[in-house]
């Protein structure tokens, strides 16, 4: 059960199709883990579509994108057919990585962490794959601008929660964390980044001129 989503600002812009590819491509990939913000997504391109249709001469009633809000919490239809709770990685990442995590190009950057860079088209965001190992921290850092970040394999914590795949993460340049990888395996994780990390601890403040944001 995925407990972390996107907020509804993400999953209306996804839904009108204006997030960045790279963005839109992480949203996405939560889509295929959860089962709510898929239903969500469906009802508001079901609202954008009646929207498109109305816009002229008459104009939706500003009471509807609350009501179909509203209506999140009621019980879910009957589940997908065929769709099983956190099943294997989202289609579009298979594709992206030919669904073989062992044969990307992994770059270590600390003992606990490699990344491995994707490439989506979108040039304004980083879209990689981190590899954080079983019990690592990755060292404190904030952002220059912000992260998401959704879980495929294994885990992590940054104190404040746990997070298991499927469960997406939205940080903003405040923020500050040091995710540790939970034990037992291996932590992969997709992040989306319009700046660079930048470490804050003495050890790895060193690195920060070499992490550039590596967009294509
Ligand atoms: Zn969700």
């Amino acid at each position: 059960m995925t407990k972390h989503h996107p907020s509804n600002d993400f999953l209306m812009e996804h839904a009108a199709g204006s997030l960045p590819v790279a963005q839109a491509a992480c949203v996405s990939a939560h889509l295929s883990y959860c089962e709510r913000c898929r239903r969500t997504d469906g009802q508001l391109q079901t609202v954008g579509g009646a929207m498109l249709e109305r816009l002229d001469p008459v104009s939706v009633s500003e009471s509807l994108l609350d009501t179909v809000l509203a209506r999140l919490e009621d019980p879910a239809p009957l589940a997908y057919a065929g769709q099983t709770e956190v099943s294997a990685l989202p289609g579009l990442l298979q594709r992206l990585t030919n669904k073989d995590f062992s044969q990307l190009v992994w770059k270590r950057v600390t003992r606990a962490l490699s990344i491995s860079y994707l490439s989506t088209g979108d040039t304004s965001h980083e879209f990689a794959l981190l590899r954080i190992a079983a019990g690592g921290r990755i060292p404190e850092h904030t952002h220059g601008g912000n992260e998401m970040t959704l879980v495929l394999e294994g885990g992590f914590s940054d104190g404040r929660d746990s997070y298991h795949p499927g469960d997406f993460i939205y940080r903003s340049s405040e923020d500050t964390h040091a995710p540790v990888a939970l034990d037992g395996e291996d932590c992969i994780c997709l992040t989306v980044l319009d700046a660079p990390l930048k470490f804050t601890g003495w050890q790895h403040r060193w690195l920060n001129p070499f992490l550039k944001l590596r967009a294509s």
